[in-house]
């Protein structure tokens, strides 16, 4: 902490955990890492015990965190320092619903993963796809954020909007640095993109359950302890196409299960050529006697661009639009930008025609940019109000970075919202 001495920062209450017990709370509360890790305990022993008091206290503060107090990116802690809504002081924090301002959100890289472990609980103790969503969501915006492409500097905070005059201090850094001083998010981070691919399948009561999306060979035996062998392959997620071949597994029947993301709305399975329609925000289960060395499931996940609105509440993206496309959250960055135009300058017209994804094989790492036509205003001005004076505006053939690859061009400015101009 480095609040001025005279201040008495009362780390009681809602900051710690004490204001309300775990089993009668419906709101997420606290400093961010200590809460989402509280949360992530209270999942593994309901996974011993089965308490139910305990499951429904943790099905209210996660749809509190999802729905009211989560960013776009999957990020937790909205403010460096703020308020509780029972007006305890918090400090790295969840803070009141729907307050999520986008340069001065929080964010510890730590808190984002956290929010991603406590999810990897909840789905295993729900099996539900929504789960798996929130760590993908995570993983590759929030979490991935915190380290840039040579995977040596890293970032302890995730605003949503960066500008030159931001203050910085503390753990707030103007781009990323080698060391931390409190060195909590770096390992935190590289430990769990380590074992993030433990958390892509899951074993179920009858077969098995692919959580995430992404190339690889598993070999593992079920909980009857049968052999069972899979290939994937995939250019995930740049590419919603999914290819899963069945190399070795038992004669009988066993399901295998596909997460069909939220954002995957006219996926489509199909079994050696035989295609079906699958429900997005579920888990798609074929159950059938899977042929070794022969059976191929293609899973067709279409990634349309999109711009993504938040709830009519969060008064700090009102009017305001983001772009998404399959998981990746995309923003805008000054070294995209003409000179001498600032990130408060880009409006994103409502009917911005976002171009077919471009893979980029050496650009920041390899990845896929998106163009699109944006508009610049001309209006400037160090006036607090003003009268409303029709602008002036110039058109700009944007490209858009994954928001995780910001910052990896110097010191720059960057926003993932932006405001609409509604055409
Ligand atoms: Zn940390």
């Amino acid at each position: 902490m480095t609040l001025d001495p005279t201040v008495r920062p009362k780390m009681i209450g809602d900051m710690t955990q004490e204001r309300t017990p775990l089993r009668k709370s419906e709101e997420a509360v606290g400093h961010a890492v200590l809460a989402l890790y509280y949360y992530a305990g209270a999942a593994d022993i309901y996974a011993e015990t089965g308490e139910q008091a305990l499951i429904e206290a943790l099905d209210k503060l996660w749809g509190n965190i999802v729905n009211q107090k989560m960013f776009i990116t999957g990020a937790c802690g909205q403010k460096h320092d703020g308020g509780s809504s029972n007006r305890d002081f918090v400090h790295e924090a969840f803070t009141i619903n729907y307050e999520m301002h986008n340069a001065h959100s929080y964010n510890e890289t730590c808190a984002n993963l956290c929010n991603a472990m406590f999810n990897y609980r909840m789905l295993g103790v729900k099996g539900e796809a929504k789960y798996a969503d929130v760590i993908e969501t995570v993983m590759y915006n929030s979490a991935l954020s915190g380290i840039d492409i040579g995977g040596t500097n890293f970032f302890y905070t995730n605003p949503l909007r960066r500008d030159f005059d931001h203050k910085m201090g503390e753990t707030d850094y103007p781009t990323r640095v080698p060391y931390i001083p409190c060195f909590c998010c770096p390992p935190n981070l590289v430990r769990t993109i380590a074992k993030l691919s433990a958390w892509s399948y899951s074993l179920t009561k009858n077969g098995i359950a692919v959580n995430l999306y992404g190339g690889n060979t598993l070999e593992t035996n079920l909980l009857d302890d049968s052999e069972i062998k899979l290939t994937q392959k995939t250019d995930y997620p740049w590419d919603g196409a999914v290819l899963i071949e069945v190399k070795e597994s038992k004669k009988e029947a066993f399901d295998i299960m596909l997460r069909i993301p939220e954002w995957a709305k006219g996926s489509t399975v199909a079994i050696n050529g035989k295609k079906e329609n699958a429900t997005a925000g579920t888990y798609f289960t074929i159950n059938r006697k899977w042929k070794k060395g022969g059976d191929v499931i293609s899973l067709d996940m279409p990634m349309k661009p999109e711009l993504v609105v938040g709830h009519r509440k969060i008064e700090e993206v009102r009017n305001q639009a983001a772009v998404k496309r399959g998981p990746i959250v995309y923003c805008i960055e000054t070294p995209d930008l003409p000179e001498n135009t600032n990130v408060f300058d880009v409006y994103i017209p409502s009917n911005i025609e976002l171009t077919p994804p471009k893979k980029e094989s050496e650009f920041l790492g390899g990845l896929s940019t998106l163009k699109g036509t944006v508009m610049l205003t001309e209006d400037r001005g160090d006036k607090m109000y003003k009268t409303l004076e029709k602008q002036t505006w110039k058109t700009f053939d944007a490209t858009f970075i994954p928001y995780y690859a910001w910052s990896n061009r110097g010191a720059s400015e960057m926003t993932v919202f932006m405001p609409i101009l509604w055409e």
